[in-house]
């Protein structure tokens, strides 16, 4: 190629997503695999976002409102902020680049948990921005670790919690110590994707004393607990100013008409998720008994999935799997070639998984 690409942007490796169940369809002709693999909601969305959406396709000739005022009033309600604290995004994933591209100068380093969600890598260094990468402890956020290596440089922090690929958490002790230590001009942006799924009250949420901290900027996603991850909506709740500086350089219909509408009525639904959530309950405690019981050992989690070591190369196990319909999400990428990650599905489909696993274990 005769095109100079930017220095920065050559050592981005492209985004693994977990693999598509029609790719599986095509690549193995299997009909009906199961998918457990994108930490994905395995009993659908609620019914009213199926009907809010269907009655919206006839408006779809029109740009999206800009401002998203019913979503956007609709959240400040619920967590009692302004409409002035929230930035919507396709995706949580947009407001990690937003947050990139608004923050950071060339040069400038973003602080992160080694392995982690790879958006906060992409998006550091698609902002040219240096990502700083600090390995976990005990497959844990390693708190220390950060506060360590900060630098003159420094000018966010990316923490997920529950953390993703582990599962494991932050206490509330464990971050106001964490925030004390993080100078005044550092923003702290913390990833909350799984909330919803955390049943050990010890856990930090953001959003129980929201905009306590000018410093921290909470992300939130209806991709897992709602649902609605085909239709792309994140939101990120912060300090008003720096939600300005999202807000001017977001796209300006960043969330389509559809993703909007969706959401607001996946909020009016509270009992659908709170069956989801008790589905995802129910999930982890059957595969804790089940992997137990055939001697796997499993990381505790808060979250919809977790990570069982194999003691095998786990890679193997994942592509055998594969050819019984079963898509997991083998670690090795991660830098944990025995593990596998999987996410809570159906009753049905966790016995699935727990059957092909015995099946390419030999158990
Ligand atoms: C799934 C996930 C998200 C959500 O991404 P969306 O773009 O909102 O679908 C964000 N952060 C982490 C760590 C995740 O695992």
């Amino acid at each position: 190629m005769k095109f100079k690409i930017s220095e920065q942007i050559a050592t981005i490796k492209p985004y693994v997503a977990g693999k598509p169940l029609k790719e599986v369809e095509r690549e193995y002709h299997i009909s009906n695999p199961i998918k457990l693999a994108s930490n994905e909601n395995p009993i659908g969305f609620s019914p009213k976002v199926y009907d809010a959406v269907s009655q919206h396709m006839k408006d779809m000739n029109r740009y999206p409102e800009s401002s998203a005022y019913v979503l956007n009033n609709k959240l400040a309600k619920k967590f009692h902020i302004t409409p002035q604290n929230i930035v919507l995004g396709n995706g949580s994933d947009d407001i990690i680049a937003l947050l990139a591209h608004g923050f950071l100068n060339p040069g400038d380093e973003a602080l992160m948990p080694l392995p982690s969600f790879l958006m906060y890598e992409i998006s550091v260094k698609t902002a040219k921005g240096v990502p700083v990468m600090v390995p976990l402890a005990d497959f844990a956020t390693n708190l220390e670790g950060l506060v360590d290596s900060i630098s003159s440089k420094t000018r966010l922090i990316f923490i997920t919690n529950p953390f993703n690929p582990t599962g494991s958490t932050i206490t509330c002790d464990e971050f106001n110590e964490f925030s004390q230590n993080v100078p005044d001009d550092v923003i702290i942006v913390v990833d909350e994707a799984y909330i919803e799924f955390v049943r050990d009250d010890a856990v930090y949420n953001s959003l129980k004393n929201p905009l306590q901290d000018p410093r921290v900027v909470t992300l939130r996603t209806f991709s897992k607990a709602y649902g609605l991850a085909g239709f792309r909506v994140g939101y990120g709740i912060m300090d008003s100013q720096i939600a300005e500086i999202l807000n001017r350089i977001r796209q300006p219909f960043n969330v389509n008409s559809l993703a909007q509408v969706a959401a607001v009525a996946a909020l009016d639904d509270e009992a659908f998720l709170n069956k989801s959530i008790r589905t995802t309950h129910d999930g982890l405690d059957f595969l804790f008994d089940e992997l137990a019981g055939i001697g796997i050992r499993c990381l505790p989690t808060q979250s919809n999935f977790l990570m069982l070591d194999l003691e095998i190369d786990a890679t193997q196990v994942f592509e055998q799997m594969l050819k019984l319909g079963v898509i997991v999400r083998s670690m090795s990428s991660y830098g944990y070639d025995t593990f596998l990650r999987v996410n809570t599905g159906t009753k049905e489909e966790n016995i699935a998984f727990i059957q092909a696993l015995k099946k390419v274990l030999k158990k």
